[in-house]
């Protein structure tokens, strides 16, 4: 039996994992499940899959995930600390799903004793790629790649010689603003950015994919996991969302991978790799989708797009900032502080501000640099918020 912990068990993408898990019920023990805040969730997920141990990040909610498992075998635990050692119980296969740079120190946990890393928490290899991808390695163990575009080309390297690589097209559906004019993105409110044309996910990735932080995310993630040059990234829109990402090689050939958008595509290649197993998921049925549409997104509109170029050419600790000051640009316009466009005014800022502070330059990213650069970009951006509002 493979023994696999889900991380972010409570969320959109830990569902989508445990509803791929329950079709195979009997090949999995099921170690550690954790949450946030959705302790009903994460209690009626231990039970049914008998979980070794049930984790919320919220310690005041200890008690009550105490008593609502008490009559259960299932270990309880609570808090940032307790999270991070769920992420080191043994096991095989570690989904990693917890939304934002929270998600960092779990999921080395997890390849520090050795298991293979399914990563959807794409903030991990921005804000820290290198010391990710290097604690793999010294560990020996294994991360792949669960965001749809990042599975997608990692599929299509498959057999390929990276030497013979020449480009990489990461496709955007244009989210819930694609054909906004700039005037009304000014207005846009996070309601209308929380609904996702085509993929049902997390708020916050469905408000990131609007504003097109979420491909700048993806950007600087095919950057680190990939090691391609940032000029052989480019983003192209394609409303449909049915091609999620292509690779092109020297001799001009374009490998592209199509699919439904159904995250449990990408999810179940990286529980069942290196094989392949048959998945619930639509097959695509070419001649009903029609036409593929794509274009070039405007950078006037989606300036994210742009900041991303640049951390890709500064790498050091430009992503844990970057990453930062967008989580906490967030944060205020989800509260309504700010406007929509002016999350990426308060992220290029606190880049220029926050850089030349504190040895962020230098090359080498431990989980310490990465938590300081991380909280002097949320304080800068907090700083810019209150002097944008007055
Ligand atoms: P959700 O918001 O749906 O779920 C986030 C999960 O993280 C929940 O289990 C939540 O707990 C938990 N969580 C939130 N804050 C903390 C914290 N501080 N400490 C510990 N756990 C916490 O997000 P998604 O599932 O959409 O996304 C998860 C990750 O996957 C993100 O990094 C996202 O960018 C990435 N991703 C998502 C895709 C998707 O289709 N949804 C596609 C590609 C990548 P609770 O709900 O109990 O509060
Ligand atoms: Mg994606």
């Amino acid at each position: 039996m493979k023994r696999v912990s889900v991380l972010g068990a409570t969320g959109s993408i830990g569902q989508n994992t445990l509803d791929l898990i329950r079709r195979d019920r009997d090949a999995y023990q099921v170690v550690a499940l954790t949450a946030g805040q959705n302790i009903e969730q994460l209690v009626r997920d231990a039970r049914e899959f008998h979980a070794e141990l049930a984790v919320t990040a919220d310690e005041t909610q200890l008690e009550t995930l105490r008593d609502a498992l008490a009559d259960t075998g299932v270990e309880v635990a609570a808090g940032e600390q307790a999270i991070i050692e769920s992420g080191a119980r043994p096991a095989d296969w570690v989904m990693s799903a917890i939304v934002g740079f929270a998600g960092l120190a779990p999921g080395l946990a997890a390849l520090e004793q050795g298991a293979t890393l399914a990563l959807a928490n794409k903030e991990s290899l921005v804000a820290a790629g290198a010391l990710l991808l290097d604690t793999a390695q010294q560990h020996n163990a294994k991360v792949l790649p669960v965001d749809s575009e990042h599975s997608a080309i990692f599929q299509a390297l498959i057999g390929e010689d990276p030497k013979a690589v020449s480009r990489v097209i990461i496709t955007a559906s244009g989210g819930a603003f694609r054909d906004w004019p700039i005037e009304k993105l000014t207005t846009a409110t996070a309601a209308e950015a929380a609904t996702h044309p085509n993929w049902d996910m997390g708020q916050r990735i469905t408000i990131d994919s609007a504003s097109m932080f979420n491909k700048a995310l993806e950007m600087i993630e095919a950057r680190e996991f990939f090691n391609f040059t940032p000029d052989q990234i480019e983003v192209l829109v394609h409303p449909q969302s049915l091609v999620h990402a292509l690779v092109g090689f020297c001799d001009g050939g374009l490998m592209a991978h199509v699919g439904p958008h159904d995250m449990r595509h990408a999810i179940g290649f990286a529980l069942n790799w290196p094989e392949r197993r048959p998945l619930p998921v639509d097959m695509l049925d070419l001649a009903k989708a029609g036409t593929l549409d794509f274009e070039t997104p405007d950078l006037d509109r989606f300036p994210p797009l742009r900041l991303a170029r640049h951390v890709m050419e500064k790498r050091g600790h430009s992503g844990a900032v970057f990453n930062g000051a967008k989580e906490r640009a967030l944060d205020h316009f989800i509260a309504g502080r700010i406007g929509f466009l002016q999350m990426s005014e308060v992220v290029e800022e606190v880049l220029t501000r926050i850089l030349h502070q504190c040895g962020l330059n230098d090359d080498v990213i431990t989980l310490d640099t990465a938590r300081k650069a991380d909280h002097l970009a949320r304080d800068g951006a907090d700083a810019v918020v209150q002097e944008l509002i007055g």
